[in-house]
């Protein structure tokens, strides 16, 4: 039987807890400290775990990385690659998760994350058929708001998409998944490996490889276009023909698209990352704040973005 017990993760005999060893981002934690709950979901090379941190009763969702398979399919450097990011971004914004203490036994890598209970936009996109325009409106400021944090920390996601962003108890954002995500030493780098997924990847990682902010910046674009209208941007009937669609810039509104979130999607989904509304650097004409002034946000209080009510998920 694998399923997990109530109180114990997966890949974790009883035996092992003793010799878990802390690894912690911040104090002296272990897999002892928690009693684990239901799956939240599973990804490629790890199960994420309800777990209740048993001294202070606050909930976490617990990443659990299996090492073997980790090992065998070449992707502990990615693990590593995701806990730095997450480290490098700290508990700065509340619209990203928080890292909270990572650990390790012999089998498994635990990362100890804020809990987002209420699961993925991408799933609400698929019950709903698409999102109204004041929650498209609202999800769209309050990722340019985390991605401005972001990228002031010198990160770029490189896999948005609406998987990736998960609701709290609040149903605000929180953005997750930065397994592919790079710290940038210079404004441009070139991947060696292909990152990102067919429908959000944007035409300068296709054509030479080369990510930057803007990057991210166009799959905003895609994610936009995708809660209004509740499909894909650029679809095509395999991942070959998706990518020509992109780099052809091959895409079209459906009937009845807000005027204004189309004038936004159109200013986003643009070929040069340079002409992109927001990839300016802060402070010139074509920064975040020209981005944050686009007419589709002009009804978006800033300030009160991440304490105000969510609008109805609807
Ligand atoms: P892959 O590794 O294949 O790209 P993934 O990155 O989505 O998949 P995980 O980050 O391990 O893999 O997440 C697996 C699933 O667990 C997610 O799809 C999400 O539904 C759920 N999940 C991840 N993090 C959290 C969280 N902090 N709170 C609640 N659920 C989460």
């Amino acid at each position: 039987n694998d399923k997990p017990s109530e109180l114990k993760p997966p890949q974790m005999p009883a035996a092992s807890q003793p010799r878990s060893r802390n690894s912690s981002v911040n104090g002296c934690i272990s897999a002892q400290d928690f009693d684990f709950g239901r799956i939240l979901g599973e990804g490629s090379y790890s199960t994420v775990m309800l777990a209740r941190h048993r001294s202070t009763g606050k909930e976490y969702a617990i990443k659990v990385l299996d090492k073997g398979h980790l090992k065998r399919n070449n992707k502990l450097a990615t693990a590593l690659a995701e806990k730095n990011t997450l480290v490098r971004l700290g508990a700065g914004h509340p619209g990203i998760v928080h890292l909270h203490w990572t650990f390790q036994d012999e089998w498994s890598l635990f990362f100890v994350l804020d809990l987002a209970r209420n699961g993925e936009i991408q799933s609400r996109i698929s019950r709903l058929g698409s999102l109204s325009l004041a929650c498209s409106r609202y999800y769209t400021a309050q990722l340019i708001d985390a991605l401005e944090y972001m990228h002031n920390k010198g990160v770029i996601h490189r896999d948005l998409k609406p998987e990736n962003l998960l609701l709290d108890d609040n149903f605000r954002l929180k953005l997750t998944d930065f397994g592919t995500g790079k710290i940038l030493s210079s404004g441009v780098e070139r991947s060696k490996t292909w990152v990102g997924t067919a429908q959000y990847i944007s035409p300068e990682l296709l054509d030479s490889s080369e990510t930057s902010k803007s990057s991210d910046l166009w799959s905003l674009g895609c994610i936009l276009f995708q809660m209004v209208s509740g499909r894909f941007a650029f679809q095509g009937l395999s991942e070959y023909l998706t990518w020509q669609k992109i780099k052809q810039l091959d895409y079209s509104f459906p009937e009845g698209f807000d005027e204004q979130a189309k004038d936004l999607v159109q200013k986003l989904l643009v070929r040069n990352p340079a002409e992109r509304l927001g990839a300016g650097a802060p402070g010139s004409q074509n920064d975040m704040q020209a981005l944050r002034a686009h007419p589709f946000l002009s009804t978006i209080d800033w300030k009160t973005l991440w304490t105000s009510p969510a609008p109805p998920l609807q």
